[in-house]
């Protein structure tokens, strides 16, 4: 994933849009980036994956 896609994704998923949690690691949340992929889940069951092979960044 592109660097500017990481940064888009992050500004909108940084904090969890249902919770407001920014926190990330500990059983708190996950933040996982890959090649094409973004990954983030937060503790209270929010979680999104996004493709950037298919998905409208
Ligand atoms: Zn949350």
């Amino acid at each position: 994933m592109k660097l500017k896609d990481i940064i888009k994704l992050g500004e909108k998923y940084c904090y969890c849009p249902s919770c407001g949690n920014d926190k990330i690691g500990n059983d708190e949340g996950k933040l996982i980036v890959e090649e094409h992929t973004y990954y983030r889940e937060c503790s209270c069951g929010f979680n999104i994956l996004i493709d950037d092979r298919k998905d409208e960044i």
